[in-house]
C-alpha cells in the first residue's frame, strides 16, 4: 500500500530540500501518465482533483479508481482535493478516502479564513487527513480577470501567515509570491525574500500554485526557500495537446479538455449508432 498523506510527503520534502509535484487529474489518461512517471522515476506523487474539475470527473466514480491506483503504486502517492470550497465536497472527499484536502479561503477576510480553515482541520484531522490552506490570493484560472499577472497587494503577508498557521494547525500553506494560475503574461517574478520570511516565521512546508511557466531557476530558488509542493496542470495538459496537434495536424488553438470531451462525445455517437443497428435501443429494463 503506497497511499500516504500529504503531510508524510511534504514533511520529507521540506526537510530534504526538494518538492513533490501535485498534478491535477482531469481524466484517466492523466492518472495513468503521472503514475507511470512516478514509478519509472522512483518519485513520490500527489494526484490532485480540483473542485472546479468535478464537472469532468464524478468523485463517486473516479475516487475509488484514483485511490486504488495510489494503493497499488510502488511509490508513495497522496490523493488530494485541490481548491476545495464547499463543505459537501470535503465530506465526500473524506468519505472517498482522500488523504489530503485543500481549503481555499483565500478570498475571505483573514478572520473568516482562519475560522473556516480551523473547521476543516478539525474535520480532516479526526480521520488522519492532511490539510493545506491558502493565505494571500493566487490569481488566475478560469473566469479570473487578472489574465496571468500577479497582484502584489494580494501577496502573502509573512506575519499574518505565522498567525494563520499557529491558529489553524494546517500541515501546508499555499502562498502568493508572484505566482499565478494558468498562463503567465510576461516574465514571472517570484518574491523570494518574502518566501524566505514566510518559511522562517511559519516553519511549515509551503506550496506553490501556478507551477506552469516558471523557469528551472525559479523552482530551484523557491524550493531552496521552503516550497515543498508544486501544483501543475497547464504545462502537462498543454504538452499533451501539443503532441496530439503535431502528430495529427490539428490547428494551433486546439484545447486539451475540449479535445478529450470531443473524444467522449464521438465515442458516444459511434456506440449509439451501433446500438441502433443492433436493435438494443430502448431495451434496457
Ligand atoms: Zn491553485
Amino acid at each position: 500500500m503506497a497511499l500516504v498523506t500529504l503531510k508524510q510527503l511534504v514533511d520529507d520534502a521540506f526537510q530534504n530540500g526538494y518538492a513533490v509535484g501535485a498534478f491535477n487529474v482531469a481524466n484517466m489518461e492523466i492518472i495513468q501518465g503521472a503514475l507511470k512517471a512516478a514509478e519509472e522515476n522512483r518519485s513520490p506523487l500527489i494526484l490532485a482533483v480540483a473542485e472546479a474539475h468535478l464537472g469532468l470527473l464524478d468523485l463517486d466514480v473516479y475516487a475509488p479508481i484514483i485511490i486504488r491506483e495510489a494503493e497499488r503504486a510502488s511509490v508513495p502517492v497522496a490523493v488530494h482535493l485541490d481548491h476545495g470550497q464547499t463543505f459537501g465536497t470535503f465530506v465526500k472527499a473524506l468519505r472517498c478516502g482522500f488523504t489530503s484536502v485543500m481549503f481555499d479561503g483565500s478570498t475571505l477576510p483573514f478572520e473568516e479564513n482562519v475560522a473556516k480553515t480551523k473547521e476543516i482541520v478539525r474535520l480532516a484531522s479526526a480521520v488522519g487527513v492532511s490539510v493545506e490552506a491558502e493565505l494571500g490570493h493566487v490569481t488566475g484560472g478560469e473566469g479570473d480577470p487578472s489574465q496571468g499577472v500577479a497582484d502584489p497587494t494580494l501577496f502573502t503577508d509573512p506575519e499574518k501567515a505565522q498567525r494563520f498557521v499557529r491558529e489553524t494547525g494546517i500541515d501546508a500553506l499555499a502562498v502568493a509570491i508572484g505566482n499565478v494560475h494558468g498562463i503567465y503574461r510576461g516574465k514571472p517574478e517570484l518574491d523570494i525574500p518574502r518566501l524566505a520570511r514566510i518559511r522562517e516565521l511559519t516553519g511549515v512546508p509551503l506550496v506553490l500554485h501556478g507551477g506552469s511557466g516558471l523557469s528551472d531557476d525559479d523552482f530551484r530558488r523557491a524550493i531552496a526557500n521552503g516550497i515543498a509542493k508544486v501544483n501543475v496542470y497547464t504545462d502537462i495538459s498543454q504538452a499533451a495537446m501539443a503532441k496530439i496537434r503535431t502528430a495529427h495536424g490539428l490547428p494551433p488553438n486546439a484545447d486539451f479538455s475540449r479535445f478529450m470531451a470531443e473524444v467522449v462525445e464521438t465515442i458516444k455517437e459511434a456506440v449509439a449508432e451501433k446500438m441502433r443497428i443492433f436493435g438494443s435501443v430502448g431495451k434496457a429494463k
